[in-house]
Order: C-alpha cells, then structure tokens, then sequence
C-alpha cells in the first residue's frame, strides 16, 4: 500500500520566528514515518534553522521552488546542491504560482525533477489545469501532457519515488475544492498515463497527491479515494494543530 505523503506548502508566509514556533509545536506531534510522510515546505531562510530542529523527528523540511544547475551565474536563485547539502529532502517543482507568476515551462519543470533526483531529494511535481481549461473539457488532455513531459527521460525506479501533486488552478487557494470525485478522476488517469508511459509497478507505486483548498473538514474525504496519495496544502498548514489534523488524516488510510 502507499504511505500517504501530507506537505505544507507555506508560500511566502511567515517570519523566523513563526517558522519556529510552528516547528516546535509540530516537530514531536506528527505521527511515526511508517504511519505517513509529513513534510514542510518552507521559505528558503528558514531551512537551515527548521533542519536543524527537525533532526531525528518524522517531520521532514522540503523547498519550494529550486534552479536545474548545481552552481552558476543565476542571481537570486538556489541550487539542488545547496538544499542537500543543508538535509533539505523534497523540493515543490512546477507549482502553478511558478508557472503562471514566474513563467515556469513544462520543459523548465523537467530540468528540475532530472536535477532533484541527481541530488536526492525528492521532487512533488505540481500539475493541474485552469478554470477555462475545466470549462473547455480539456483537462485530462492538459494534466496528461504536462506529467508526462515533467517526467521525460526518468527511469522507473525514479518514477516511482517521484511524489506528483495534482491541483487544479481554479481550487488553490480560494476556497474551492474539487469534490473528491474530479480529484479521484484526475489521479486516476494519470496514474494510467504511468502505466502506458512507464510500467504497471512504477503506476502503483508512484504518489500523486491532490493539492487546492484542502483543510482538515475536507481531508478525509479527499484522501479515502483510491488514487489520492495525500494532499499538498497551502492556507491550511500555516497553523501547526491545523496541519498536524491533516497529518492524522493522512495516517488513517
Ligand atoms: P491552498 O494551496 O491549500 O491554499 O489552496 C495549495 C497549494 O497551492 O499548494
């Protein structure tokens, strides 16, 4: 059975200290990693500290965003060999914020998964389509195209470790959740895309998480379906009882 994978992706919010504060509440909270993999996604400024404080507890620390080259001359950007050398373990790639807001390319979001896994660390590869998208009845055309060229060129055995982040662009952060059914609908082709693509292992054993308006009244739901691996939340993990419900949620399944 996949464990499910529950990641806070706080944006950019909170200061230091807040970024501790949550920390420390959560850190001893979150149930074993043989129960659920939880994760935090946090600002790059904090990592190094919330690293730190997280050593030898289940609550893994992951990036945002990161560049494809391991050094270079990339003002303002952080490498895939920073983040591990910190014990930095998933890294979010291909949010729709970086695509929409920062121009992020299918084939941009390729580069980064190939060089999180040169660098062991674990890429949540975000995809989902727009509202007009929905409207137009060309989602599964959409999410299909942009998850098989993130994972262009993988292996199986990356495939498989590889975690996906289904969330539809008209759900995140407005309140607007998929009912659990388009969510299953979605995860449930994809993970037929990975087997036509891949192979019949690298499809069961691959995570595709839902992400878009999840909160602890909708997690269960949502995460009972049968191709729904965890979820990948925004607004609802800034506050550290909120997140540590959907920990337990996850636990469950
Ligand atoms: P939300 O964000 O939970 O606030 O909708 C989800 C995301 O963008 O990952």
């Amino acid at each position: 059975m996949r464990k499910q994978v529950i990641a806070g992706n706080w944006k950019m919010n909170k200061t230091h200290t807040e970024a501790e504060e949550f920390v420390q509440a959560a850190k001893n909270e979150v149930p074993g990693e043989d129960a659920v993999e939880s994760v935090v996604c946090a600002p790059f400024p904090f990592l190094q500290k919330l690293v730190e404080e997280t050593k030898g507890t289940p609550l893994k620390i992951g990036a945002q965003n990161m560049h494809f080259e391991e050094s270079g001359a990339f003002t303002g950007e952080v490498s895939p060999l920073m983040l591990k050398d910190l014990g930095v373990t998933h890294v979010i790639l291909g949010h729709s914020e970086r695509r929409e807001l920062f121009g992020e390319t299918d084939d941009v979001v390729n580069k980064k998964v190939h060089a999180a896994f040169n660098h062991k660390l674990t890429p949540i590869v975000c995809f989902g389509e727009s509202l007009k998208q929905r409207e137009n009845n060309s989602t599964m055309q959409v999410v299909e195209a942009q998850v098989k060229k993130a994972l262009e060129g993988l292996s199986e055995a990356k495939v498989k470790q590889t975690i996906l982040a289904y969330e539809p662009i008209w759900a995140i952060g407005t309140g607007r959740t998929a009912t659990a059914e388009q969510a299953n609908e979605v995860c449930t082709h994809i993970r037929q895309v990975i087997k036509d693509t891949f192979s019949a292992e690298a499809s069961e054993a691959i995570r595709i998480q839902y992400g878009g308006s999840v909160k602890p009244a909708n997690a269960d739901e949502m995460l009972s379906r049968t191709d729904i691996d965890g979820a990948l939340v925004g607004g609802a993990s800034l506050e550290a009882s909120s997140f540590l419900k959907l920990v337990e949620a996850g636990k469950h399944e």
